[in-house]
């Protein structure tokens, strides 16, 4: 296993739904498997796949973050990259993973990315001789154009095209995108909160729906080391200034990785779907060729999403996929699907 790359399973509990359609629960879990029944052929045995963590109905978002996030957060506070995904089917908990109930900071089911905030803050303030400093960005990509959340001209139907920029010594930026600097978490809260509000504008607005779009939320953080020394006269105290050191933090809420010929879709629609099936498959072959370490061609080329993280995925980075899947047996083929593509991933 990568030890760069971590991959995780999450499973919910039934939903309302499943419970009132009296569907079964087909998944099994321990600390590190996870098992599944193929509901119309009981009597094979049940799929068995290994993870670096797997984490139960009963699980908390916070245990989530304490055994998996809080070491990867640390890092990007040395001057690291490090991206955190939630994967998996529309309705498995991506987003309650990621935010949790909405940006409020003291809900009981906060979720990793307003986490991040309180964590890095924390941190921030208690440091010594080392003066930080933080910007926020927002974006989504839909349909392989990338919007800026933080922007309001974004959120009306009219579309920006933001491009990306491949700045040598740099990497892949997105040079007219919104970054705001932050000096505390409620900053942050705040623009998180209104990038999700101009997701929903955009979406409704052109009649779709979140489920089909990725979205980033990325905090960068630039370090200056100012040691004073103390030579032997008081008086003579000369700030050292030391080197500048960036990290960056990726939080990443996928599309909805339910196969989309299943919805029936034609057209722009499918055209659309397309498109999504082709980023998440992108992104499962940069990580496995990652992974794997033997292939020299890690193709980020391939889609927006692995262009856009190509500085925060392998090399020196850490990587954490949390794939979200429901227990019901309705959802059999989707939960091996995600299961799949998350083994392959480690
Ligand atoms: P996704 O973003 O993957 O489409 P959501 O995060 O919106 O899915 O989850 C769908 C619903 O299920 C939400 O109402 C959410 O609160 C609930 N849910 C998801 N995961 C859990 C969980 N682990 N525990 C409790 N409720 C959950
Ligand atoms: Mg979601």
């Amino acid at each position: 296993m990568g030890e760069h790359v971590k991959v995780i399973i999450r499973c919910r509990p039934m939903n309302l739904k499943e419970i009132h359609e009296k569907c079964d629960n087909i998944v099994e879990t321990s600390d590190y498997d996870v098992s599944v029944l193929n509901p119309s052929a009981r009597s094979a045995p049940r799929k068995s796949f290994r993870f670096d963590s797997v984490y139960n109905t009963f699980s908390k978002t916070e245990t989530i973050y304490n055994d998996m996030c809080y070491a990867l957060v640390e890092s990007t506070l040395e001057g690291y990259n490090g991206t955190i995904f939630a994967y998996g089917q529309t309705g498995c908990g991506k987003t309650h993973t990621m935010q949790g109930d909405g940006s409020i900071k003291d809900a009981p089911n906060k979720g990793i990315i307003p986490r991040c905030f309180d964590h890095i803050f924390e941190k921030i303030s208690i440091a010594n001789n080392v003066r930080y400093l933080a910007l926020v960005s927002y974006l989504e990509i839909y349909n392989e154009t990338i919007k800026d959340l933080l922007s309001e001209s974004d959120s009306s139907s009219h579309t920006i095209n933001h491009s990306l920029k491949d700045v040598p010594g740099i990497g892949v930026t997105v040079p007219s995108l919104t970054t705001q600097p932050v000096k505390n978490a409620e900053e942050c809260y705040n623009w998180l909160k209104l990038g999700n509000k101009n997701r929903i504008t955009a979406a409704t607005l052109m009649n779709e729906t979140s489920s089909r779009s990725h979205t980033i939320f990325t905090i960068s953080l630039e370090q200056i080391e100012s040691s004073v020394t103390q030579s032997s006269d008081l008086n003579n105290m000369s700030p050292i200034i030391g080197c500048i050191r960036r990290g960056k933090l990726n939080l990443v809420d996928l599309a909805g990785s339910e196969r989309q010929s299943k919805t029936g879709a034609i057209g722009e629609r499918l055209k659309e779907a397309t498109k999504i099936n082709l980023s998440l498959s992108a992104l499962g072959n940069v990580i496995s060729a990652l992974v794997d370490g033997k292939t020299k061609h890690v193709p980020y080329r391939d889609s927006k999403l692995t262009r856009l993280l190509q500085d925060s995925l392998g090399g020196n980075t850490k990587t954490i996929m949390i794939s979200c899947i429901s227990p019901a047996d309705s959802n059999y083929d989707e939960t091996l699907s995600t299961l799949r593509y998350a083994s392959r991933a480690k």
